[in-house]
Parts: C-alpha cells; structure tokens; sequence
C-alpha cells in the first residue's frame, strides 16, 4: 500500500502557522535533513508537510533598529557559519555553526529546523545559551519570545506549543567581546559527545554552557558569576565541578556518561582560556 504526503508552501509565518492548526498531522519542514530521514526510516508518515522555503521573512540575517542581530529560522547553517557582522561575545554562534556536521548538511540545515528537533547533541543550543540569545515562535494566536534557556525543556523536547513554528533567534545587541566553541567528537562531522561554549562580553560579563551532557544544555548562573569575577584555575575547578553536577549524561555510541562527566572541567577550562587570550581579557 502506498502513502502519499501533501507539501504546502506558503509565503507568510501567519499562513504557515494556519496550515499547521487546520492539520495537526502537517510538520513544518525546513532543510530536510533529519525529517527526510526520518520520513525514509518511516519514524514519521506525516499527511502534510508544510515548506517554511519561501517565507522570505524567515531568512537571512539582519540588525534590527534596536541593534540585536534577527538570524531567521530559514537561515541555513553555511551562511550563520559566515555571517561577518561585528557579534561580540554572540560571535560564540557562527563559531558553532561552522562545526556543525560536515559542508553538505551544513548546506542543507537551517537554524530553525535545528532548535526544533532539540537533539542534545547539537551545537547550537550551548551557544546560543551562552550568547544569551533568545528564540522567536509564532503560532495561531501570535508571537512570543523566550530565552534560550527556557527554549530547551528535555531530550527532543522544546517549549514550543503544537502547531508553533520557530521564526528566529535574536542575539543581543553586540556589546564587545568574543565567544568560542569547543566541540569533542569521534570524528570531524559527527554530533557533539561534548562541548562548551564560552562568552565574554566587553564588560566582563562571562556566559558559557555545556552541550552533549544532559537533556538540554548545562547552564548556572552562579557559575557565570563566579567566572566573571574569577578565572584563577581554583575557579575553573570550582565552576567545572558545579557545572557536572548539573550533567545528566547518557551512555551512548558517542562516549561513556562517566567520559563526559571527565570532559566538562577539561574542556571548559580550554574554552574559557581560549576566549580570554582571543579577547585580551585577564
Ligand atoms: C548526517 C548528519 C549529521 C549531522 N551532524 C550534526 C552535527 O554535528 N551538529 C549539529 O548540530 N547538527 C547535526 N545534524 C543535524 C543538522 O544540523 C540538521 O540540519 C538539523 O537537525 C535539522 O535542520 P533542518 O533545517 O534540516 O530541519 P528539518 O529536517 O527540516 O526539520 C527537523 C525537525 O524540526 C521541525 N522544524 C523544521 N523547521 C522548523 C521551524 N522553523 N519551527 C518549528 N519546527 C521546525 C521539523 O518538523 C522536524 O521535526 C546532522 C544531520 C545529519 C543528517
């Protein structure tokens, strides 16, 4: 028996969110590169898929009036990879994007279509914690916004509501600084088994989060605190070790829960010093 699946395109946000509510079997695809698999491993048989494709207001990436960088949902990853704009400490960001899997899925995958699946091996929600980013949704009613680190609820699971699609993330408006993202894989291409994104902006103000070592990224405000008053290697202890007690790692093909719980002091140890001598900061 066959099974055949409509394709929707439409050309506004509020036309896309109306599509999804009148079919709540529809699913917004963006680059295709992990619903496509999942469509061919037959995990999912969606009825409709709804093309987010040709919502120019989706793309791209702008400053808006207020001086916060508007990156859009559809904005795939090669080009967040090669944005050149003046970011600061969300410079954390495109750092990311460009160690994102290899050039073809770099290609292919959009921001938007990344956050939404919330795989906890991804390497954009760390630094997106980190540039103290915030993700713009819109649904039937409307549109609201939440900061990254209410956007990450659990494994594969984010706060946005049925039928809600991801409009875009917004950084804040650059204020100095730099940011840095340090990825541990088996292999160049492969999902993180680790990783942690560090910033600093040009105040002083440190900002860094963990990926790959729980269900969403690792994040504590008093470890943020705590390194923007004091980056001393007691500190870094201090902040690694506060940092793991937050982790909630699995065992997987990608490392051990014990590995990754050894990574996270190495790693944010490497990273914080890293953005310090990239960013003059004592
Ligand atoms: C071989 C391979 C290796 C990869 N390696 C990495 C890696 O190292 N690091 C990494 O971070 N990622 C990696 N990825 C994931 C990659 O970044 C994908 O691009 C990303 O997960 C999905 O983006 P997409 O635009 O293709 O989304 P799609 O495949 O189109 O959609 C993914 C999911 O999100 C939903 N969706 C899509 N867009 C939206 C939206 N705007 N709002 C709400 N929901 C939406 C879809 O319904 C679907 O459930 C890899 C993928 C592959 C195939």
């Amino acid at each position: 028996m066959s099974n055949s699946t409509g394709l929707w395109r439409p050309t506004s946000v509020e036309e896309a969110v109306r599509l999804l509510a009148d079919e709540p079997d529809a699913k917004p695809i963006s680059g295709g590169a992990t619903l496509v698999a999942m469509i061919n491993a037959r995990v999912l048989e969606p009825q409709m898929l709804v093309s987010l494709a040709d919502i120019p207001e989706i793309r791209g990436i702008a400053v808006l009036a207020d001086g916060r960088i508007r990156i859009g949902a559809f904005t795939r990853h090669r080009e967040t990879a090669a944005c050149e704009l003046p970011l600061g400490a969300s410079r954390v960001v495109p750092h990311a994007a460009s160690q994102i899997a290899n050039a073809t899925v770099r290609n292919m995958g959009t921001i938007g279509g990344s956050i939404s699946f919330a795989d906890p091996g991804l390497d954009y929600p760390p630094a997106l914690v980190a540039a103290g980013a915030e993700v713009e949704v819109a649904g039937v009613g409307g549109r609201r916004t939440l900061r990254a680190e209410d956007f990450f609820l659990d494994w594969y699971t984010t706060a946005l509501e049925p039928g809600e699609i991801v409009c875009a993330v917004l950084l804040p408006r650059p204020a100095g600084g730099t940011g840095y993202y340090l990825k541990h894989a088996r292999v160049v291409g492969d999902y993180a088994t680790a990783s942690v994104a560090a910033a600093v902006n040009g105040a002083g103000g440190w900002r860094v989060a963990v990926g790959g070592c729980g269900p969403c990224p690792l994040h504590s405000d008093a470890v943020d605190e705590l390194l923007s008053r004091d980056r001393s290697d007691a500190a870094l202890a201090d902040a690694g070790a506060q940092l793991q007690e937050l982790a909630d790692p699995l065992d997987d093909v990608r490392g051990s829960a014990d590995y990754r719980r050894l990574l996270i002091p190495r790693m944010l140890a490497t990273a914080v010093k890293t953005v310090q001598n990239d960013s003059g900061a004592k």
